[in-house]
């Protein structure tokens, strides 16, 4: 889907909500449990009404800070993973309860910028996301700051919710903050500042006024949504920015009802990752198929690849590399994601799909690629 205006956010099914540490937690560090509830309850409703819900969370660190009794957090990175490690535990615990009373089930997911990095790490992390949903969960995602060494962190859960989004081929972002949404300037500063209810480009002038400023809570400030809102757009996903003291603000952003900022992504999410596929990524091996798979692939417009279609695989690659599907005389005629490496493929190729598992001991999934990560050249 793509999100035009504020009506077509309403058929949003898949949605990235995160919630920054001012939003969860008191200046005291100690958990507001008030928002906590509404914000489990809401999201289990929005659930129950059909919607597919990823919640990135922070407050890991403040939660340790206060079962710790300190009096502010700790400077050191050991400081800090330690206090995250104490309060992440207690973080999980508060969402399981109180999501529990609503019925939901929800899983805690740790993330480092390792598996936004490495081909593999993402895969395996976007097939858990996908099985996670598919099953019902709602995963609930924080950075994984007890082992996040300075150059594998992320480093704020703004980011890092853009990233999940894409990850996870959200339809849109939320990002529920201590402000309700970007101003002209700073609103704290300058009185004459305005709420910008809808972004279409992020300009140099954009990012300039977003400043730096974040609570002494929290990570992100403006600068770190406006550079989330530049990665979910750019990977097609239309991300809003609202206050997280509004009441029942996710479900009324849902509904199209205009609070907070809305900046709009020109694309969706198939058509960036296709523009990508087929101009972007590099290729690391060929498939070659039948001739049923060429003319399933001619007829249908695009096709997702079977094992069973496959003649010959050529190059060594690892699943989640970019390959060349090719026809018996060698004419390029897609490219794809593979979810099977080039070694696998050699054992699997002119199977079964029921037979994947018994050949190699596992199944990622029936597909070798799916039709939604193909593109037709
Ligand atoms: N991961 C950190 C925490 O849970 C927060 C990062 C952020 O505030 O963006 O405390």
């Amino acid at each position: 889907m793509i999100i035009r205006n504020r009506e077509d956010i309403r058929q949003a099914e898949r949605i990235v909500v995160k919630v920054g540490t001012s939003t969860i937690t008191y200046a005291n560090y100690s958990r507001n449990f008030t928002r906590i509830d509404h914000l489990t309850r809401e999201l289990s409703d929005l659930h129950n009404q059909g919607r597919e819900i990823i919640l990135v969370t922070s407050g890991a660190v403040a939660v340790g800070t206060d079962r710790l009794h300190l009096p502010e957090k700790p400077r050191t990175i050991p400081g800090k993973q330690a206090v995250a490690a104490v309060g992440q535990g207690i973080l999980m615990n508060t969402y399981e309860k109180l999501f529990a009373e609503y019925g939901t089930t929800v899983a805690q997911v740790l993330l480092t910028r390792m598996e936004m990095r490495d081909r593999h790490h993402y895969i395996n992390s976007r097939n858990t996301f996908m099985e996670l949903l598919r099953m019902g969960v709602i995963p609930i995602v924080n950075e994984n700051d007890t082992v996040a060494l300075d150059d594998l962190k992320i480093g704020d859960n703004d980011n890092m919710s853009a990233l999940v989004g894409g990850l996870a081929d959200a339809d849109l972002i939320i990002i529920l903050s201590d402000i309700d949404g970007y101003y002209t300037a700073n609103p704290a500063t300058h009185p004459e500042a305005r709420l910008v209810h809808t972004v279409t480009e992020i300009t140099p002038a954009i990012e300039a006024a977003a400043g730096e400023a974040g609570s002494a809570r929290g990570t992100g400030g403006m600068m770190t949504k406006i550079q989330a809102a530049k990665q979910a757009v750019s990977s097609g996903i239309s991300l809003v920015i609202a206050s997280g003291s509004e009441p029942n603000v996710i479900t009324r952003v849902l509904q199209g009802e205009e609070l907070g900022t809305l900046f709009l992504s020109r694309e969706n999410r198939l058509q960036v990752r296709k523009r990508w596929l087929a101009f972007g990524a590099g290729c690391a091996g060929s498939l070659v198929v039948d001739d049923g798979c060429v003319q399933a692939l001619q007829r249908e417009g695009s096709c997702s690849i079977l094992p069973a279609g496959i003649l010959r695989v050529e190059g060594t690659f690892e699943a989640g590399n970019t390959v060349s599907v090719r026809n018996q005389a060698g004419k390029e005629l897609a490219r794809g994601l593979t979810h099977y490496s080039s070694d696998e493929l050699d054992k699997i190729k002119g199977v079964r799909s029921s037979l994947i598992e018994q050949i190699l001991g596992s199944k990622i999934c029936d597909e070798v690629i799916h039709r939604d990560d193909l593109v037709v050249l």
